[in-house]
């Protein structure tokens, strides 16, 4: 075979891009790509394969190889050397197939005449979407340049069947973003959605991708990259000021990259080769992210991440295609993202129907703010972001964290029926709204929502809601990119006190630190975050912002009745400070001449089983104590909840946990002290049915949750539920979950 050279590659590109010109069906072009491709590279057979499915290749198309197996040869993903290149994303290059590890004779091709091969992935993005093979009787290595002039065509191939120029009559393989898929990840906030894609960065559309002169297109690469790195530079300069090591570190990171000699020489290489400047930055991109899929380390994964937004920037700098492609947003939008801000989030709002992410995690600001808006949300959803067009037909089902882009008709039927039954229950709710939470015994529970943006109060009224048992104030702090002033604070907890009207609102001071984390506040680094300097521990050490808080809640208020808990409070003494540090600030404000709360509450959140424990003096010094289950859980079991790994291993219904909060119960009863529950379990109907069972009479939730949880709670006797629980424990057993399905499934509806 001679060696190429770049007029040769160069040319064969010209010669792929006449041919997509004409008007030829599907599988003529694959036809003629083989021949194109075998002339102009001088080897014996040039072999098209494609994804039929996810696991399937088929050989689409060859020039060299039997005609008949054309159709009919299919391997799966990893099987033969064909199989091995997708599988692996990188090319294969063998003097001696027959002897390379994997080789799998396929007699109906009538390939064991040639003996030297080279495969290369055809991919885009990421995306796998089929192998291009040469081959050859002659036994030899194919050098450098060939492999990367065959990689070049490659992308144009890619390229091509993205913009599905392969479809048609007799090319019966998968052609990408048309066909359903299902994927799974991970719940982050429950509940079901149907709608359209909306892309939060939808792809560049690449339509010139190869080059008349190659010397212009180096040009065009060369003033991107220039204009890519002054943007860098601004931003920078811009975030010079930022405590925010994170995203300064993201920021060093573009540059390195916008300066790297490698990248920049690769890119100019395909260039030379016959590409045009776009279609080059995407083979880059392709390369970094088919190695992304394969880096199992975290850190390097990120790095990869920054390459990948930073070709995104380049490409949008090349075709001009900015964030606003000019599409407009569906009637149902579906957002799909690699991952998003807080603030960008909160900025589409109540518009989104759901969110679907690739990364996220369940205790990320996103995540918070998504559960604030109610909004059903996936994350860890792999490759959601390639699989995904503007507009795709998608059902999200945030409950068991599984999304269908482009369902058939028979799950989008079956979605409707389930999301039609779930509106009907709450038709049933809604009848119970203003009905309350009383059990056949004559036991009523309080209950609760819990909020955490202004935005969710319009729902108190109508959540059949007694209270906000929990406001999570951090939600304000964490939505911007600086510190808010007490100005901003009073506005809105007046605004908060204001929509409530009347009913109770129960604050919680900051609660920073762990997975919540103020981009605008320096952060140490800390070995176990969750059991870290965050909450109060911050507030108390560090009293600036805690006694702004404070004060802002006491202004807001304005005479009326005031309720502070403080978070994650461990010990008595924490709570005493933290109260003391309250009572100071209502001096203050009382020398200042502002008018002072009508009535004051002070409690404490019980997030770390050492408080269980403490002096009875505590219990009697509080005016309330509410349970903060996720974190108490998390303590009591030793099992992040944040961590998939562990997270949902132990159940609420544990008895040693149930018999764990009959002592919180029993403390707070012989004190007289008011107890309430405000972790995400209370909003479960069987847990809340067992805490109310144990004696927890005020349970605080999700709005969405108070309807199921006050349907049970009113068809239940909750001396029967204690009952049941007591025998669970004398009987040793290990959990009173099944005993409680037992006996909900006798209730009558
Ligand atoms: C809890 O820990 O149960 C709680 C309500 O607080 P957060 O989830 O905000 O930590
Ligand atoms: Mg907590």
């Amino acid at each position: 075979m001679p060696h190429r050279t770049e007029t040769d590659s160069r040319k064969l590109l010209r010669k792929l891009r006449d041919e997509m010109s004409l008007a030829n069906p599907g599988q003529e072009r694959l036809d003629r790509i083989t021949t194109i491709i075998t002339e102009s590279m001088g080897v014996d057979v040039c072999s098209i394969y494609l994804f039929r499915d996810p696991d399937t290749l088929e050989l689409c198309a060859t020039e060299g190889l039997r005609p008949e197996s054309v159709h009919q040869t299919r391997l799966r993903l990893g099987e033969g050397l064909v199989g091995k290149v997708a599988r692996l994303a990188r090319p294969v290059n063998t003097a001696n197939a027959p002897a390379e590890q994997g080789f799998r004779y396929m007699p109906e091709t009538g390939e064991e005449v040639f003996t030297s091969f080279l495969g290369v992935p055809v991919q885009r993005l990421g995306e796998r979407l089929g192998v291009l093979v040469v081959q050859a009787k002659e036994p030899r290595l194919y050098s450098e340049d060939e492999v990367y002039g065959l990689e070049v065509v490659a992308m144009v191939i890619a390229e091509m069947t993205e913009l599905g120029a392969f479809t048609g009559e007799g090319t019966s393989f998968a052609t990408p973003h048309q066909n359903p898929a299902m994927l799974r990840g991970v719940t982050a906030q429950e509940g079901e959605a149907e709608g359209q894609v909306w892309l939060h960065q939808p792809r560049v559309v690449i339509t010139n991708l190869v080059n008349d002169d190659s010397r212009a297109e180096l040009v065009r690469l060369n003033t991107a990259v220039e204009t890519l790195r002054v943007s860098i530079d601004q931003l920078l300069a811009t975030a010079g000021g930022s405590r925010d090591k994170e995203h300064m570190e993201v920021l060093q990171t573009y540059r390195m990259f916008a300066h790297s000699r490698g990248w920049m020489k690769r890119m100019e290489e395909d260039i030379r080769l016959g590409l045009s400047a776009e279609a080059a930055v995407e083979k880059e991109q392709s390369a970094a992210r088919a190695r992304l899929e394969r880096v199992p380390d975290a850190y390097l994964r990120d790095r990869l991440h920054d390459l990948d937004d930073l070709s995104n920037r380049l490409l949008r700098i090349l075709t001009g295609q900015g964030n606003e492609t000019g599409a407009e947003m569906p009637e149902r939008p579906i957002l799909v993202a690699r991952n998003i801000g807080p603030g960008e989030l909160l900025e589409y709002g109540r518009k989104l129907r759901g969110v679907v992410l690739e990364e996220g995690a369940v205790g990320s600001h996103a995540t918070i703010v998504a559960r604030a808006l109610a909004i059903p949300l996936v994350i860890n959803v792999p490759r959601i972001t390639t699989e995904a067009l503007n507009g795709d037909h998608i059902l999200v089902d945030g409950t068991e964290g599984v999304v269908h882009l482009r369902p058939d008709d028979s799950i989008s039927s079956a979605f409707r029926d389930k999301m039609a039954m779930q509106a009907k229950a709450q038709e049933r709710y809604a009848i119970l709204r203003d009905k309350p939470a009383q059990a056949r015994c004559g036991t009523e529970i309080a209950l609760k929502m819990n909020a955490g943006l202004l935005a969710d109060l319009p729902s108190l009224p109508n959540s059949g809601a007694d209270a906000v048992g929990l406001f999570r104030t951090e939600l304000q702090f964490l939505v911007q990119d600086r510190m808010p002033k007490r100005s901003d604070l009073v506005a809105n907890y007046a605004r908060v006190l204001d929509a409530a009207a009347g009913r109770k609102v129960y604050f919680r001071t900051l609660d920073i630190g762990s997975d919540k984390v103020m981009p605008y506040m320096n952060r140490p680094d800390e070995p176990n975050p969750a059991m870290g300097w965050r909450a109060l521990r911050v507030g108390l050490d560090k009293p600036g912002v805690l006694r702004m808080q404070l004060q802002a809640l006491i202004r807001a208020a304005k005479g009326r009745a005031l309720s502070v808990m403080f978070p994650l409070v461990a010990t008595a003494s924490e709570f005493t400070q933290a109260h003391d540090t309250l009572l100071r600030e209502i001096e203050r404000e009382r020398r200042l001449g502002h008018p002072l709360p009508e009535n004051l509450e002070v409690g404490a959140m019980l997030e770390t089983p050492s408080l269980a424990y403490a002096p009875d003096s505590f219990f009697e010094a509080v005016d309330f104590i509410s349970i903060g289950g996720n974190d108490l859980k998390q303590f009591f079991f030793a099992a992040d909840r944040e961590n998939e790994l562990v997270r949902r291993r132990y159940d609420t219904l544990n008895v040693s946990f149930l018999t764990f909060l009959q002592v919180i119960v029993d403390r707070c009863h012989s004190a007289r002290t008011d107890l309430s529950f405000c972790g995400e379990d209370a909003g479960r109907p069987i847990d809340a049915l067992a805490l109310a069972g144990i004696g927890i009479t005020s349970l605080s939730m999700r709005p969405a949750s108070i309807g199921p949880v006050k349907s049970l709670i009113r068809r239940a006797n909750l001396i029967e539920v204690t009952e049941l629980i007591s025998r669970v424990q004398s009987r040793g057993l290990e959990t009173a979950r099944p005993a409680l399905l037992d006996y909900v499934a006798t209730l009558v509806d």
